[in-house]
């Protein structure tokens, strides 16, 4: 594939990367990733992803942005208040890189709408906020066999994990059943999910181009308080509700 001018300036310093060069941007321009949720989590890796050079960007979100949404959902401004986040969002990630095809759904996750949401895309990033939409979407991915990251959020803490539906530990290998949630909802610090986001950012940008190894059967956590990250080695569950009986 060949760049034009701005295209090489624009990439420069990705292209000069060896682990991507003009082969992995090729692939990134061919890619076509769906964010669900362009919240906390969904906002940095959206800037991350358009800035990469992602062909194609979905973005799954039905919420209209509050004022309480900006400590930490910086794709949206003060004036968008009251808008559909899709639509903040999409102006966002365009203005940084108009050769960015941004498509936007708004419309929240459902059983129903979830398998031809999901068709069109090669990879899917989860970046919602609720354990309800986790559930789906791990359930829709290993339906559709599409590669996706998890993500969870709460207070100073944060975990993800990249999942290859069938070969690596799947979100219900690790968390069989939801956990009840926290009352009152409190959280989390801005910081928090703008880690976390641009890790899957990162883990995205990876399963495209091939660089270097996933976050596959390994759950990353983050503590923002003590500033530590750990890492949990997980594995398929043979009673995985939704991957289990491997064969
Ligand atoms: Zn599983």
């Amino acid at each position: 594939m060949n760049f034009d001018e701005s295209a090489q300036q624009r990439y420069a310093r990705q292209l000069a990367l060896p682990e991507i060069g003009a082969a992995g941007q090729a692939k990134l321009a061919a890619a076509r990733l769906l964010l669900v949720g362009v919240g906390g989590l969904g906002s940095p890796a959206g800037f991350y992803l358009a800035a990469a050079g992602i062909g194609t960007l979905g973005l799954a979100d039905g919420d209209r942005l509050d004022l309480s949404n900006l400590q930490r959902q910086i794709a949206h401004t003060t004036a968008d208040v009251g808008r559909l986040k899709v639509e903040s969002a999409a102006r966002t990630f365009q203005a940084l890189n108009p050769a960015v095809q941004i498509r936007q759904h708004a419309e929240r996750l459902t059983e129903v709408n979830a398998g031809a949401l999901l068709r069109d895309y090669d990879f899917v990033i989860d970046a919602t906020d609720n354990f309800e939409s986790k559930y789906l979407i791990a359930a829709a991915c290993h339906a559709a066999d599409k590669p996706y990251s998890h993500a969870g959020i709460l207070r100073f803490f944060g975990q993800t994990l990249t999942v290859l539906p069938g070969q690596t530990a799947c979100y219900r290998c690790v968390f069989a059943d939801p956990p009840p949630p926290p009352t009152p909802a409190v959280g989390p610090l801005g910081v928090v999910p703008g880690v976390i986001g641009t890790i899957q950012a990162a883990e995205a940008i990876k399963f495209v181009t091939g660089a270097g190894k996933l976050l596959t059967n390994r759950l990353l956590t983050f503590d923002a308080l003590t500033m530590q990250f750990r890492e949990i080695a997980v594995r398929r569950n043979a009673a995985c509700p939704l991957c289990g009986k491997i064969s």
